[in-house]
């Protein structure tokens, strides 16, 4: 398996861990964009959004709660969500994550 991020969770390629239970990791984004830069996954392959269906649902809003915990548990009063879906939607990995960021002064608007 060459997904980068299922070694992660395998910890055959070291990471900032700042959350974990069976399901979920949390771990810091080597290249972050704000003050704070979370990377919320789930530990089983799931390749983007785009390929999530009703199945996943459940996942999906769990991964959403962990988001607001997280950054709360950061320390972050405000944060923002992004989910890159796709090459052409700007995403890099092909294992879903969710970036949970924020923490900058001034919030650069998008
Ligand atoms: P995306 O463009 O949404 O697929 O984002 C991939 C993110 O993963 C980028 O923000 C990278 O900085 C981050 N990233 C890549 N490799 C690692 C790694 N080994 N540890 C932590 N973050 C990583
Ligand atoms: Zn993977």
């Amino acid at each position: 398996m060459a997904c980068i991020f299922c070694k992660i969770v395998n910890k055959e390629i070291p990471s900032t861990k700042v959350y974990e239970d069976d399901e979920f990791l949390a771990f810091r984004d080597i290249n972050p964009i704000d003050k704070v830069h979370i990377l919320i996954i789930p530990k089983s392959h799931i390749e983007s959004l785009l390929t999530c269906d009703k199945e996943n649902q459940s996942m999906l809003g769990k991964m959403l709660l962990l988001a607001s915990k997280i950054a709360q548990e950061q320390g972050l009063v405000g944060f923002r969500t992004m989910i890159n879906s796709g090459a052409e939607g700007g995403q890099e990995v092909f294992h879903i994550h969710f970036h949970v960021y924020g923490g900058s002064e001034k919030l650069a608007k998008i």
